[in-house]
């Protein structure tokens, strides 16, 4: 008899997304006539720049001639990518990253799913609250939790984001090895200072425990001062891992492309406290069930560094601020508490009430689908993420609706 992985029978039923589709789907069966307007799911809707369509367009010729055809690359990578994340990414900002310590990947959703994989059965594990549900559910699957009780998993630690801390959490009190933090964060769209980045280092150092740090925002953030990398808090080397992606940067989310950064002299231990290089454990890894990710891929990936890439997605990023800005300023002028939209493409609204309720009502009512913070997590209860990927135009037409339904 065939047993199943049980730990797969603990993670909640209803997927967040499902459920707001159901409801959708139910409302739109039920008024056919309405003009729903979409700023639930996190996807990019701005096609992909120019520079990167040139580059994947030669590159898939060079694949249909004998001479250029390229077949299974690197794992890796190919270096004309990695050397120029390494430049353009990294040592741009001053930061040194080399190319041998980036793996590019179709992802991050895979690398942040992935990477635990790495660790020990028995790792104490911290993750925010709320909380992009991958690092979560990898765990659970892996069964380093117990079973959900009220939203949350036996043996996680659990850190509130709040209004009170700035939706930027201290590191935990109780003993953690792993923690994730993802910042400019998805769902709240908060940033974290240098500051609050230098003590979440100094306490990974102290306890030789490890941050996973997601950075598949970076490029919306355009404050001053802003960390756009952990790795521009001293000591970061020796304790973090990075994630970043082409996903929301490029537009890449259909086209596939992201990297990880997983630092020379980066350990972990064995349970004997024997040092082991997590730069080999990942490499070995991705070279067992990773065969890369395809060249066509990352010539576009590599065409994003280029001056009219660059200048490209910038365009894109900022049009997707600017969205984020009016929408931003409609809520704010009709008094409620916005976070995030500045160096994010979420905001997080405080509704002062019921997420699920105040989604229904803006389903109902002004036909805009938003996500409920309660399906991120405990914490997310009270709040909706409205994304800013979508249309100038939809975005002004969300704008007015909301404006007469919450102004009531
Ligand atoms: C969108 C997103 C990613 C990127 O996922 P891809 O697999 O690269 O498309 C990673 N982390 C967070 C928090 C995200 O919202």
């Amino acid at each position: 008899m065939i047993q199943v992985n049980e730990n797969y029978l603990k993670i909640q039923a209803s997927y967040l997304f499902t459920e707001i589709a159901h409801r959708v789907k139910a409302f739109q069966e039920s008024n056919p006539g309405a003009k729903i307007i979409r700023l639930g799911i996190g996807d990019v809707t701005e096609p992909l720049a120019p520079a990167v369509i040139k580059a994947m367009s030669a590159a898939v010729r060079e694949q249909s001639k004998s001479a250029t055809f390229r077949g299974y690359g690197p794992e890796q990578g190919y270096a004309f990518l990695r050397e120029k994340i390494s430049e353009c990414d990294f040592a741009a900002r001053g930061v040194k990253v080399s190319p041998a310590e980036i793996f590019v990947s179709d992802g991050a959703k895979c690398d942040t799913g992935n990477f635990q994989e790495l660790f020990g059965p028995r790792v104490r594990i911290a993750v925010p609250d709320p909380v992009y549900p991958v690092y979560v559910d990898t765990n659970v699957m892996a069964g380093r939790t117990g079973v959900q009780k009220n939203g949350r998993y036996g043996g996680l630690v659990y850190l509130d984001s709040t209004a009170e801390n700035g939706f930027v959490p201290d590191p935990p009190s109780k003993p953690v090895d792993l923690a994730y933090l993802c910042f400019p964060n998805n769902p709240t769209g908060a940033v974290a200072t240098k500051k609050q980045l230098e003590k979440w280092v100094d306490w990974a150092r102290r306890e030789k425990a490890l941050i996973l740090f997601d950075a598949a925002y970076e490029a919306f953030i355009r404050t001053p001062g802003i960390p756009h990398s952990i790795y521009e808090i001293p000591g970061a080397r020796s304790c973090a891992v990075e994630f970043r992606s082409f996903s929301k940067t490029a537009g890449f989310t259909g086209t596939r492309c992201g990297y990880t950064v997983v630092p020379e002299g980066l350990k972990a231990w064995t349970s004997k406290g024997e040092p082991v290089e997590l730069r080999q454990l990942w490499m070995r890894r991705q070279t067992t069930k990773f065969n890369g990710c395809s060249y066509v891929t990352q010539r576009g990936a590599e065409a994003v560094y280029s001056k009219e890439g660059a200048a490209q997605t910038k365009k894109t990023i900022d049009f997707y601020l600017e969205n984020a800005r009016l929408v931003r300023e409609a809520l704010s002028s009709m008094g409620y508490t916005v976070t995030g939209g500045t160096d994010s493409p979420y905001l997080w609204v405080d509704v002062k009430g019921d997420s699920w309720k105040f989604f229904d009502l803006l389903l109902r009512e002004a036909q805009v689908v938003t996500t409920p913070g309660a399906g991120f997590g405990r914490a997310g209860e009270g709040y909706i993420r409205i994304s800013a990927f979508n249309s100038r135009a939809n975005v002004k037409e969300a704008i007015a609706r909301l404006s007469k339904v919450l102004a009531r």
